[in-house]
């Protein structure tokens, strides 16, 4: 299968992105974890992309593209995947959708996961991650540039909900609640809820 999970930074993507994987036997493919991997590595990638992760900005889409299309050639991907964070423009969504194409292959379904945005602010001002055996905030979570990357979403990356709701690719996911329940409910938009692999037109959620 090849999915797309969408939504704005602290819906539970990274968290969701890897037990749906899981289920789906495909690999979990984080672009913000592949950026954040060359930062720390510090690859000419890397460099290029920090002061726009920094700041909260989009990393630019000939960079990102470039950077997705060449992973999703990798032998792990070829018959299937679970994007996380990636589109996250209009003109990423294209080029996915171009380049699958060219290879003879298509999206199966975008899955969105929707929160409002109190909660979302409420989750990624608590959020930390480990590193070296420490929890630490990571910078773009810091309260001015939460503000910045909720923006970005709601101009650049939300007009995707439309896109792919038109390409008939669209199941909206409420992402409130426990992690087991959220993950039962995208299954069920996959329409794999374990009742043997049901793979009728999936239900509204
Ligand atoms: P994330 O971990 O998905 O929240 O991504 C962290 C940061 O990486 C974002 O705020 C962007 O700066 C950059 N990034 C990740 N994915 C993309 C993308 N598809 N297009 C542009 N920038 C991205």
């Amino acid at each position: 299968m090849r999915v797309v999970l969408l939504g704005p930074p602290g819906a539970g993507k990274g968290t969701q992105a890897q037990i749906i994987a899981t289920e789906l036997a495909v690999p979990a493919i984080s672009t913000g974890d592949i950026f954040r991997a060359n930062v720390s590595g510090q690859t000419d990638l890397g460099q290029q992309a920090k002061s726009y992760m920094d700041a909260g900005d989009l990393v630019p889409d000939e960079i990102t593209v470039a950077m997705v299309t060449g992973r999703l050639a990798e032998p792990d991907a070829v018959d299937g995947f679970l994007l996380d964070g990636f589109p996250r423009t209009i003109a990423q969504a294209e080029q996915l959708r171009d380049s699958l194409s060219e290879l003879g292959h298509a999206l199966d379904r975008c899955l969105e996961l929707v929160v409002d945005e109190d909660e979302l602010v409420r989750r990624l001002s608590g959020r930390r991650m480990l590193v070296d055996g420490e929890w630490v905030q990571r910078d773009d979570d810091k309260p001015e540039t939460v503000r910045h990357r909720l923006e970005v979403y709601r101009e650049q990356t939300a007009p995707l909900s439309g896109f792919y709701e038109q390409a008939g690719l669209l199941s909206r996911i409420d992402a409130i609640g426990e992690v087991d329940e959220v993950t039962a409910r995208a299954m069920r938009a996959l329409g794999r809820d374990g009742d043997g692999g049901s793979t009728g037109v999936p239900a509204a959620v």
